[in-house]
């Protein structure tokens, strides 16, 4: 038996929350873009490596996630 989103306990998990882990269906996961403010991040312009912008990650997490990103 597959398992279910532990948001809406509806849909099958297609992903995992990146911050608590926590079983996501692909309705309930969101997307957060977050800034890195570390040195080791800077890159030079034009070499990008990344479709993401440069010091820039996109995370899949959950709502409560989502709404701690938020706050930063
Ligand atoms: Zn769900
Ligand atoms: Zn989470």
């Amino acid at each position: 038996m597959a398992e279910l989103c532990s948001v809406c306990k509806k849909n099958e998990v297609s992903v995992k929350c990146e911050e608590c882990g926590v079983l996501l269906c692909g309705i309930c996961v969101k997307e957060v873009m977050l800034q890195e403010m570390t040195p080791a991040s800077m890159v030079k312009p034009g070499i990008s490596m990344s479709p993401t912008r440069p010091g820039m990650t996109k995370k899949k997490v959950c709502l409560k996630c989502m709404k701690e990103a938020d706050l930063m």
